[in-house]
């Protein structure tokens, strides 16, 4: 199946169809932390997070319909758009009273313009009330989850220091999915100590569970962080932009064609960026993508394997895909 040329099942793609246009979204600061920085879990954040939580285009907190205004306002100065997504981005956008999430996620979707209410959080923040919250709102409005995992490796999620098990997650995706609230799943690319082997490891292991997106984020060492300390310090192998494509074009031949695409690249700011320099060039690199799977002639899901069929995927080397065998 080939979706719109691109050889994968793009967002974008599934917006225009489900909504008959493209749909934006609006970044919005629900005026929260995170665990993993106020000192519950740790307070230097996983190592890779900036200051701005993981979140720099959001907005300052102001109250979600000024917010959502001012966003709108934004984009309509340059595009005639109509529809929008609130996206709750920035640091862990369930860590509050549900009290307080019940007002702020009600005045998101209170919006008419606001089509799909889309929250980043971690998967040790979703108390049963939450859920509950999560799928009453579900009801009313689709409700997306974005789950940063990043890997299925406990040995990076320590060195990391995300502060969660792959246990905890699964638990996260189970209970999601049977409130039918639509799952996207974060994978990083690079991270340190992973071989090409060990990251398509984890972007299969996530085309097997009951989710609607992934966004493959490539690993990015920004200033303000404890990476961009250690880089400086000790600096460890980054992909090119050749290898990064190839292996982009190796992670979508074995998800499944039904999984949405959210990202393909990271695109942090550019005044934090240390390395890799070619990854603030979003456009060629995308560009290289399509081109790594025009030639090699290739789309997402072409080495899909359902489980059950599943023996073992092997990573070959130069570059080519993981095939079922
Ligand atoms: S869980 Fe998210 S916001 Fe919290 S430290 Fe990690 S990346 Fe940053």
């Amino acid at each position: 199946m080939i979706w719109n040329d691109k050889r994968y099942y793009s967002i974008d793609s599934y917006l225009k169809q489900t909504f008959g246009e493209k749909v934006y979204r609006l970044s919005l600061h629900g005026g929260m932390t995170c665990p993993n920085r106020d000192g519950t879990l740790g307070h230097h954040g996983c190592i890779f997070c900036s200051a701005a939580g993981s979140g720099d285009f959001a907005q300052k907190y102001l109250p979600i319909p000024e917010q959502i205004a001012a966003a709108k306002e934004q984009i309509r100065q340059k595009r005639n758009c109509q529809k929008f997504i609130a996206y709750f981005q920035a640091y862990t956008n369930t860590y509050a009273p549900v009290d307080y999430l019940r007002d702020l996620f009600f005045d998101a979707i209170k919006d008419p313009d606001v089509v799909i209410l889309s929250i980043g959080t971690r998967p040790d923040c979703l108390s049963n009330e939450i859920l509950e919250l999560l799928g009453e709102l579900n009801q009313i409005k689709p409700v997306w989850i974005e789950l940063g995992l990043q890997t299925i490796h406990a040995k990076t999620h320590r060195f990391i220091r995300s502060g969660f098990t792959l246990d905890c997650f699964h638990e996260a995706v189970r209970q999601l999915s049977q409130r039918n609230i639509s799952v996207i799943v974060h994978v990083i690319l690079g991270l340190p100590g992973e071989t090409r082997q060990e990251m398509l490891e984890t972007v299969f292991h996530v085309g097997h569970l009951p989710i609607f997106g992934i966004k493959l984020q490539l690993l990015h060492v920004l200033s303000d962080t404890d990476l961009g300390i250690l880089y400086q310090k000790h600096p460890f192998p980054l992909f090119t932009q050749e290898e990064y494509c190839t292996m982009i074009a190796d992670c979508l031949e074995i998800l499944p064609e039904t999984i949405t695409i959210h990202r393909l690249t990271g695109d942090g700011p550019k005044e934090l960026l240390m390395a890799p320099l070619w990854s603030s060039a979003k456009r060629s690199v995308l560009n290289q993508i399509q081109k790594v799977l025009k030639n090699r002639d290739t789309w997402q899901g072409k080495y899909f394997v359902p489980e059950n069929n599943m023996i073992h995927i092997r990573s070959e080397t130069n570059g080519r895909s993981p095939n079922p065998i």
